[in-house]
């Protein structure tokens, strides 16, 4: 689990639903360490989290960027390939976990690696987000942020033992434009053309997940920040209306501290990311944004101006409704 991500003593309990978890987690958290009680344990595990999330958002996001074709991109494809490796995945297809693909003499590259799961035959779930960047910088908070997320959610995964079913953690190639919703975006590619005989039971996709949410004019001095600052953690979340069991499953999993959740239709927000293209084939899925902001595709989207601990609550929630959707049922329904 997330909130034991570098506590290798507290794990094993992967297939329990959260409110045991966190049970399993304070006892044993008192009788490993008894002067911390179980909401500083719980402090210690996000901060830890938080740090483990910048780490990959500092490597991932060089000045360069990550644009199709562009040395930085290179770059960025080995960084993935290896990060997918270090927490613990094997290939989804063949023996890499690099997903080549060719369009209009152009090369992109998707990465797949699965966490495998208790039956293997089943559909397997699938988390993900798009890597490459808009323009020749950093763009920490589209996509490093997700990416790293997504990263964190399969690490913990692993750690746990796997889940009921198989995990994908898909990185995705060209989904900014001119690829945005094309033949050569990632996202389209792979479900089309790389998925395997299996399908996919759920997906959960985030974009642009690393800022706070600040009102228009939030610059005007401290106090006024202070003010609005109930506004900060929110993240809004789109897809529940994708199956008739996800709003029951979703009601189940417990938001953490730190994010406020606001659900929506995905038909008020349309589709801004890599979710789209499993929305149009009826695969249940999640969303996950806190929306544009002020340095959306430009190039002051740095690595410093993320809040790593709203990611780290965030990347808890997104693995506790991955837990949720393995035993969920969400056949196709017509
Ligand atoms: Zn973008």
């Amino acid at each position: 689990m997330l909130q034991q991500i570098l506590s290798a003593p507290l794990q094993a309990t992967g297939r329990k639903q959260q409110s045991d978890r966190f049970f399993h987690v304070s006892h044993q958290a008192q009788a490993d360490c008894p002067i911390l009680t179980d909401i500083q344990r719980m402090k210690t595990d996000i901060t830890t989290l938080a740090e483990s999330l910048k780490n990959d958002v500092y490597e991932l996001c060089q000045p360069r960027g990550r644009m199709v074709g562009s040395k930085g991109h290179k770059i960025a494809e080995a960084w993935v390939d290896r990060r997918l490796g270090e927490i613990g995945c094997i290939p989804y297809r063949g023996k890499t976990f690099a997903l080549p693909y060719h369009v209009d003499g152009m090369d992109f590259t998707n990465f797949a690696g699965v966490i495998p799961g208790a039956d293997r035959t089943l559909p397997p779930l699938l988390i993900g987000a798009h890597y490459d960047s808009v323009i020749p910088h950093p763009c920490a908070d589209d996509n490093g942020a997700a990416v790293a997320i997504s990263l964190a959610v399969g690490e913990a995964v692993a750690r746990s033992g796997g889940l009921e079913r198989d995990i994908i953690v898909a990185i995705f190639d060209a989904e900014e434009p001119p690829y945005f919703m094309g033949d050569a975006m990632g996202s389209i590619r792979f479900y089309e053309d790389q998925v395997d005989a299996r399908g996919i039971h759920f997906a959960l996709v985030s974009d642009l997940v690393g800022h706070d949410v600040e009102m228009p004019g939030d610059n005007i001095g401290a106090m006024a920040a202070n003010m609005v600052s109930p506004i900060k953690s929110l993240t809004f979340m789109t897809g529940a209306e994708s199956h008739p069991n996800l709003p029951a499953m979703l009601e189940e999993v417990e938001v953490p501290s730190g994010m406020k959740l606001i659900a929506t239709l995905n038909e008020y927000v349309g589709d801004m990311s890599d979710h789209a293209v499993f929305r149009w084939n009826d695969v249940p899925y999640v969303f996950l944004s806190c929306g544009r902001w002020q340095h959306y595709h430009q190039s002051t989207d740095t690595p410093d101006r993320l809040n790593y601990r709203k990611m780290a609550a965030i990347a808890v929630y997104a693995e506790s409704v991955c837990r949720g959707a393995a035993t969920a049922e969400l056949e196709t329904f017509i």
